[in-house]
């Protein structure tokens, strides 16, 4: 796509929060990206505008269909001021399984990346400094045709909002507590779940409430089908590390392809410890638990980086990981990770 971004400027920007206010999502910045699709233009019209509400139609189809697909990256600022995005290349890729997925033109990577990339750097003073902050980047795009047949929206907005971010959980690497729903399931194969479309969270929010309810941090998801194996924790991806070796599900159609997932897989092969991406039946894992081999647990993903799990339930069953402490393997991976996102250790891969 060969467009220029246009830029407006706003006459007053808006005070920026405490640092230790920040939380996650809460705080929006004073520009975003937009852009429009329609049959007869393409893509078009690539603009960088004052942060403001979306005027849209009543029967603009994202309100009834949900045709939509979002991505989640982060900026981060480095020692020397340098603002380094972490493999955004990734997510455009990502973006654009889910689009066809979803029946959503697809975008220019290339492109998207630079609106960006442009964005950020007139956002510069938003991009926080104090460890574990970051900018998160939420690129998205919505069906916006008026209409209530169901059929593909004919016409689209891509928008790119920001939003300072602390730590996920608030508490960066403690362990949290999950576990095994078993009566709700988050996607099945077949459906949209490797997919980053809206459906699957609003599918994923009652289960995540009665977890809530019950004390817990997070869910454990099941597969859709037997309800025996394991896909997700939460919106991450799961590893578990087994007498020595460490399995993550296998990605099969219903389990988002996380970006962290891929770095935390290339690291572990990097340093030579056994890694395989398999099925695991939940049984087997709580046998394995219960005959002391579960080693360590934890979810990945952009938000969090590493979240170490310390406390499993399913059923009546209940397993304490790592003494409830955050495991050596999973602490290494937070520190390399997050030292590649900050610019203190070499990417090289
Ligand atoms: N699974 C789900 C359902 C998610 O929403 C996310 C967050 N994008 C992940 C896994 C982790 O993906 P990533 O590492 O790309 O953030």
């Amino acid at each position: 796509m060969d467009q220029s971004i246009t830029f407006t400027e706003k006459d007053q920007l808006k005070a920026k929060p405490e640092s230790v206010q920040l939380g996650f999502g809460k705080y929006f910045t004073d520009y975003m990206f937009e852009m429009d699709y329609s049959l007869e233009k393409g893509w078009h019209d690539p603009r960088i505008a004052p942060y403001a509400p979306v005027a849209l139609d009543p029967a603009a189809m994202i309100f009834h269909y949900g045709q939509e697909v979002f991505e989640g990256l982060k900026a981060y600022r480095a020692k020397d001021g340098r603002i380094l995005l972490f493999r955004p290349e990734k997510n455009m890729k990502r973006m654009n399984q889910s689009c066809a997925r979803l029946n959503i033109p697809k975008i220019d990577g290339k492109f998207v990346i630079k609106a960006i990339k442009k964005l950020v750097a007139i956002e510069k003073d938003w991009v926080p400094t104090e460890p574990g902050q970051s900018l998160y980047i939420r690129p998205f795009i919505i069906g916006t045709e008026p209409f209530l047949g169901v059929h593909p929206s004919g016409s689209y907005k891509l928008l790119v909002i920001c939003s300072p971010v602390g730590s996920y959980f608030g508490r960066n690497t403690k362990p949290v507590k999950i576990y095994v729903e078993d009566e709700f399931v988050r996607a099945v194969k077949g459906g949209v779940g490797f997919a980053k479309t809206s459906g699957n969270y609003a599918a994923s929010l009652r289960a995540q409430t009665k977890a809530e309810e019950l004390g817990f941090d997070q869910v454990l998801w099941l597969d859709g089908v037997e309800h025996k194996y394991i896909e997700e924790v939460g919106s991450m991806n799961i590893f578990f590390k087994v007498d020595g070796e460490v399995w993550t599900p296998e990605l099969d159609g219903s389990i988002l392809p996380g970006i962290t997932r891929d770095s935390v897989l290339e690291l572990l092969k990097k340093w030579g410890v056994p890694v395989k991406e398999k099925k695991i039946s939940v049984k087997k894992l709580f046998k394995k638990a219960e005959k002391q081999k579960l080693e360590e647990v934890f979810g990945t993903g952009t938000a969090a980086v590493i979240s170490p799990v310390g406390f499993l339930k399913w059923e009546d069953r209940v397993v304490k990981v790592a003494n409830g402490e955050t495991g050596k393997l999973s602490k290494k991976l937070y520190e390399t990770l997050t030292g590649i996102q900050n610019g203190t250790i070499k990417d090289d891969m």
